[in-house]
Parts: C-alpha cells; structure tokens; sequence
C-alpha cells in the first residue's frame, strides 16, 4: 500500500530550454501544464472546470466582453510560462499591457458613472 504522504515525483517533461520542468507531478506524472490530456483540454478552449464555478462565472461577466479575449490568453500565457514554452518577460510584458488596458476601462467605466449621475443630478436639480 503506497503511503499517502509519500513525496510526489517531479514532472517528466522537459522545459523548452532542455530543463526538466520540477513540477510537482499529478497522476499523469506530468504537472497541470504538460499534462498531455490537460493540456488537449485546454486547446479546445475547454474552461467549464473553472468557468462552471458561480465564482469564476460571476467575475468573468463583470468583464467587459471587448477584454474577455484578453482573460483567456492571460489564462493561456499563465500555464506555458509554468511549462516554460513562454518567456518569462514576455509575460510581464503582457501583464504591463493588459494592467495598462485594465485601468483605460476602469477610467471609462467611472467617467460613464458620473455622466450618469450628473445627468439624474440635473434633473432632479432643474
Ligand atoms: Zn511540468
């Protein structure tokens, strides 16, 4: 009988640079990211394990429909950064951007809201 707390093996892929990848191995013996059948999920755009959560559904509808494209390959650029298919600054660029679009939306958003709310201001004032 395998003891329950015995250490998991490390994940048998490789990363792109020819390092092992030093996840902590699911069943499969690969990590989430380079788990092959994962990672096939993943391609057919098969998100229900984290979209069926009311969590998850909740927050990506408060996402503007223009940026939820953008949520997706944030999502997508996360797992080959961990299975090392994508370089690391190239990330952080991606996040700069997308913190820099995040924030344009909010600005817009506020200034709709207090339109909004000068107009009932003004009505209600004459
Ligand atoms: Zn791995």
């Amino acid at each position: 009988m395998p003891a329950a707390d015995a250490p998991r093996p490390p994940c048998q892929a490789q990363r792109r640079d020819g390092q092992p990848c030093g996840g902590v191995a699911g069943p499969s013996g690969y990590c989430f990211a380079h788990d092959p059948e994962l990672a096939a999920r993943r391609k057919e755009g098969n998100r229900q394990g984290g979209q069926n959560k009311d969590t998850t559904r909740r927050l990506t509808k408060l996402v503007p429909s223009r940026l939820k494209p953008v949520l997706e390959t944030l999502f997508t650029a996360l797992d080959e950064v961990h299975a090392g298919d994508l370089e690391p600054r190239q990330a952080t660029a991606m996040a700069a951007l997308a913190s820099a679009i995040g924030r344009l939306y909010e600005t817009a958003q506020l200034e709709e809201r207090l339109l909004k709310l000068e107009e009932v201001h003004r009505e209600q004032t004459g």
